[in-house]
């Protein structure tokens, strides 16, 4: 084990917390600090999710940050209560993208390392089942991490350990690092607010029933 200390891009989603255990196990506790932006996000309890899991998690260093202006400059239905969420199956969602979430986010975060001395930024995104958001994507990601480090003149790894994976495969991740049942319990994923299994409607909950099940039934 190096002395490599990682900052966790961290929502208190499905993806982030297992990202968050994943982190643990590969850098050790003690070397692990989360970052989660309040943004405009509809749900408060997306912050107090974060919050509560990051404590549970024994992680010292939590920073929250606002982002105040993004709903100024997005249209996305995750920032306006006052538009719907699309529910259509299976396709993009695109009423739930959020332009340029991803990149700011890794922009912040970077910033906020590198100000720490750390080189390793972790992300959930997952190109598999991404819903086709765009920086989700590796090559999104990759092309991001070299203009970080032409940016800040700094060498940063941003590191992805989900983004090949199914939302099945993260549930056998999660598993793995033996939080499963933490996961299902306490993280918020649901587009409505509500923590664990969701409100069952929503494009998010549809998407993590599935793989849940999938993960269940031995499926890929
Ligand atoms: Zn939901």
């Amino acid at each position: 084990m190096s002395d490599a200390r990682a900052l966790v891009i961290f929502s208190g989603g499905q993806d982030s917390t297992t990202c968050l255990a994943w982190a643990l196990r590969e850098y050790g506790k003690g070397n692990v600090d989360c970052i989660t932006f309040r943004y405009g996000q509809r749900h408060a309890q997306e912050i107090e999710a974060a919050q509560k899991i990051a404590a549970d998690f024994g992680i010292a260093n939590h920073r929250v940050v606002s982002l105040d202006g993004y709903g100024q400059v997005t249209d996305s239905a995750l920032l306006n209560p006052g538009l719907l969420i699309a529910t259509a199956e299976g396709a993009a969602c695109p009423n739930t993208v959020v332009d340029g979430r991803n990149m700011l986010f890794l922009l912040m975060a970077a910033i906020a390392a590198k100000r720490d001395g750390t080189r390793d930024l972790v992300t959930g995104v997952c190109e598999a089942d991404s819903s086709g958001y765009p920086d989700c994507r590796d090559a999104f990601v990759t092309s991001c991490n070299a203009t970080l480090n032409l940016a800040m003149d700094y060498t940063f790894r941003i590191r992805t350990p989900l983004m090949a994976l199914t939302k099945a495969q993260v549930w056998a991740l999660a598993d793995e690092l033996g939080i499963l049942d933490y996961v299902a319990e306490h993280t918020l994923t649901c587009y409505n607010g509500v923590i664990g299994r969701g409100c069952g409607d929503c494009p998010a909950c549809a998407l993590r029933q599935r793989g849940y099940d999938a993960y269940k039934g031995g499926l890929p």
